[in-house]
């Protein structure tokens, strides 16, 4: 199958009108290609080579039309920052329709009636960005939306100086929001809550159909894949940065991609946005906030969900579903099979030593992955090494109750443990060059973004050290 050649359908556009506004993208000029993901084309039942299919750019810019595509932006609400904004909305984002369980939509493509001042576009860095991050969480194995391309152009678009527009092609399951549901709340619309939870439930929770507390029961899925993916992000130190209520999937996938960042050396107090000030979306408040944000969702829900019922849910379920997950990853990090007695004081002993030494989070593991009782690979690593050389005498002794052997510890902790992580300087060093036309290195970290834990001996610059001055940095929401 040719991506060209795909029929789409647009089951949102059944819904009420308060829903959506149909809108054409607005093509950005002299369009060009810059990366594709065959990965992502796969979920859509395309097998035949992306980057050879002469209407892709032309699809991607909104010039043509997929067979059966109607556009339109969808309308939705949120908290930003704690506090509730009545309407946002889709303001730069605009859907083509669906397919094999997959639904299409540009980002950067112009104004919609939700973009209030916004110009409706979005910059080649920002778009670099979302791009490549939304493979590599895929790499990881943490949900999130898809990238299946990546356009740029000529056009001139305004942010603190003049930069060009780009479009990402993204995919996901859904892109309804928690914001979605608060929308309708919040305006009294009872009736459309409904329609839009039986619409969630059509399209992410099809089991649960014609069981009985049934939008109760889509709660407690929500909580559930919300705390699972919030698990996946503390375990690999993934910081969103922007945890709004319209920036959370229903189906509690990753989405919306903005100032994110991995930690580079491990502070679980890092923020990452640099206009979060107060630091709301630190990585250590992230799981606080989701369980935040979720309650806010009962809150939306309460016309068609008892309250109380949804706070006792949201209670039981993602502070267990969190700990289960978080915790097996992290065993599976540390190379240990079984469960030991002081195995919660080992670990939490780890995070404070790897927060006093300054060293890099993930690649800590990585080289924890080849660990047989010699420290120094991992003690040069650091600037303070005493906590972590203590650490590691107990870790050694601990490893001791494995019977796995080492060589065997070995290979599978290297499978759970990324030798790539697309950190922001890599990321930034990859824009820098694609300012200037150069896009092999957003198609070499293309590469290693899906398939992180390989080798790719001749991609080893991508995991170089992280320059001093460029740890764990402050990134602008300007995008
Ligand atoms: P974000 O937190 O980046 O997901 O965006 C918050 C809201 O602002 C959403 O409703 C976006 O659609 C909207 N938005 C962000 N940037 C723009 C832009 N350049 N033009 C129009 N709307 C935008
Ligand atoms: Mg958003």
């Amino acid at each position: 199958m040719k991506f060209s050649d795909l029929k789409l359908t647009t089951p949102y556009l059944k819904l009420s009108a308060l829903f959506y506004d149909r809108v054409e993208p607005t093509p950005l000029q002299k369009p060009f290609l810059i990366a594709v993901s065959q990965e992502a084309a796969k979920l859509l039942g395309v097998d035949e080579k992306l980057d050879e299919d002469e209407a892709l750019v032309s699809i991607v810019n909104g010039v043509k039309k997929l067979q059966n595509s109607e556009t339109f932006s969808m309308c939705y609400a949120g908290h930003q920052f704690g506090y509730f904004v009545p309407r946002l909305g889709d303001g730069r984002a605009i859907n083509l329709g669906k397919v094999n369980g997959q639904n299409l939509q540009l980002k950067g493509a112009g104004r919609t009636l939700y973009s209030r001042n916004g110009d409706g576009r979005a910059v080649l860095r920002s778009s670099i960005r979302e791009f490549l991050m939304s493979e590599a969480m895929y790499g990881l194995g943490i949900p999130t939306s898809r990238a299946l391309a990546l356009i740029g152009s000529e056009s001139k678009v305004a942010r603190e100086r003049w930069e060009k527009g780009a479009i990402v092609l993204r995919l996901s399951p859904t892109w309804v929001r928690f914001g979605t549901f608060e929308y309708f709340n919040a305006k009294g619309e009872h009736e459309k809550l409904q329609e839009l939870a039986d619409y969630v439930i059509d399209e992410s929770f099809p089991e649960l159909k014609a069981q009985e507390g049934i939008y109760l029961k889509m709660y407690a899925k929500i909580v559930k894949n919300t705390a699972e993916t919030l698990a996946k992000w503390q375990a690999y130190g993934f910081n969103h940065g922007v945890m709004n209520t319209d920036n959370m999937s229903i189906d509690g996938r990753t989405i919306d991609y903005g100032p994110f960042s991995f930690l580079d050396d491990y502070d679980k107090e890092y923020v990452c946005n640099h206009t979060d000030q107060e630091g709301r979306y630190s990585f250590k408040n992230q799981p606080g906030i989701a369980h935040w944000n979720l309650g806010e969702l009962a809150k939306a829900l309460s016309p068609i969900v008892k309250y109380d019922a949804a706070l006792q849910i949201l209670d039981e379920v993602f502070g267990a579903s969190y700990e289960t997950l978080y915790s097996q990853i992290m065993y599976e990090r540390m190379g240990l099979q079984t469960q030991q007695e002081n195995d919660r004081e080992l670990f939490s002993w780890m995070l404070g030593a790897l927060q006093s030494a300054v060293i890099d989070y993930n690649d800590f593991f990585r080289k924890l992955s080849l660990f047989d009782g010699d420290k120094s690979a991992i003690l040069e690593c650091c600037v303070y090494r005493n906590q972590l050389d203590e650490w590691l005498d107990v870790y050694m002794l601990r490893l001791e109750k494995e019977s796995l052997s080492a060589e065997m510890r070995h290979k599978k902790m290297l499978h759970v443990n990324p030798k790539y992580i697309l950190k922001n300087h890599i990321l930034q060093e990859a824009i820098q060059k694609a300012e200037v036309d150069d896009f092999s290195m957003v198609n070499d970290l293309l590469k290693v973004a899906l398939a992180p834990f390989d080798e790719h001996k001749e991609l080893e610059y991508l995991c170089k050290p992280v320059p001093m001055e460029a740890k764990n940095i402050k990134l602008s929401c300007s995008s």
